[in-house]
């Protein structure tokens, strides 16, 4: 992995950094980079409440919160920024909104690398969005200033599409962190991290891939 000077992750939803980029966050912040977490919303429409449930529609945004703030610290970040924008509303929010808050985080933080997800690959309209905001600040910026991207893409045709992922981060030293990190968003992930300890005990290798190697997408962007 290479050593960055400054990293800034955009995702609209608390867990989203969790499952697919903790391992990389965590190894950035353990070198000492600064990480910044911009999470543009809080979750809110989250279909778990947790199992047995313990939130309620009402308690879920600050349960959530809590959450995010636990699973931040457990990846040592100390920049994270919670957006307030509302959970499944980030498609309808003005993309000049979007990207001005990008963009201004960038100019503020000059992150040398910044982690999204892939326009067009990234399957949630929310996902979509994020990752077209960030594509749009980064193409406005100058070339010689402007950071590197790297998306995370899951949707089914994405490897067809766009080939092998040509970044590809082994996490494995931070595997306990990054489960650590998937637990703290219990009231989403209870019942599925249940499963995987004991797939873990098992060293199902499908679940260890999934813990110990993270996949990007240098995203080509265009301006
Ligand atoms: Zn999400």
């Amino acid at each position: 992995m290479n050593q960055e000077s400054a990293v800034l992750v955009v995702f609209p939803h608390p867990d989203d950094e969790a499952f697919g980029v903790s391992g990389t966050i965590a190894t950035h912040t353990r070198r000492g980079t600064p990480v910044t977490y911009m999470c543009l919303t809080l979750g809110e429409m989250g279909r778990n409440l947790g199992n047995p449930p313990f939130a309620t529609r009402e308690s879920l945004p600050l349960i959530r919160k809590k959450e995010l703030q636990d699973a931040a610290k457990i990846m040592g970040i100390q920049d994270l920024r919670m957006m307030g924008i509302r959970d499944k509303t980030v498609e309808f929010e003005s993309e000049e909104y979007l990207v001005n808050m990008i963009s201004s985080a960038i100019n503020e933080l000059n992150p040398s690398l910044v982690i999204s997800f892939y326009p067009g690959y990234s399957v949630h309209p929310d996902h979509e969005a994020t990752g077209r905001a960030v594509a749009a600040a980064l193409g406005r910026m100058d070339k010689e200033k402007r950071p590197v991207f790297h998306a995370v893409a899951f949707a089914h045709n994405s490897l067809e599409d766009l080939g092998k992922p040509d970044v590809v981060n082994d996490v494995s030293d931070m595997q306990d962190v990054k489960m650590a990190a998937i637990k703290a968003h219990s009231s989403q992930t209870q019942l599925m991290t249940a499963q995987w300890e004991e797939l873990l005990l098992k060293k199902d290798p499908d679940l260890l891939k999934r813990l110990q190697i993270e996949e990007f997408w240098t995203y080509p962007v265009e301006g």
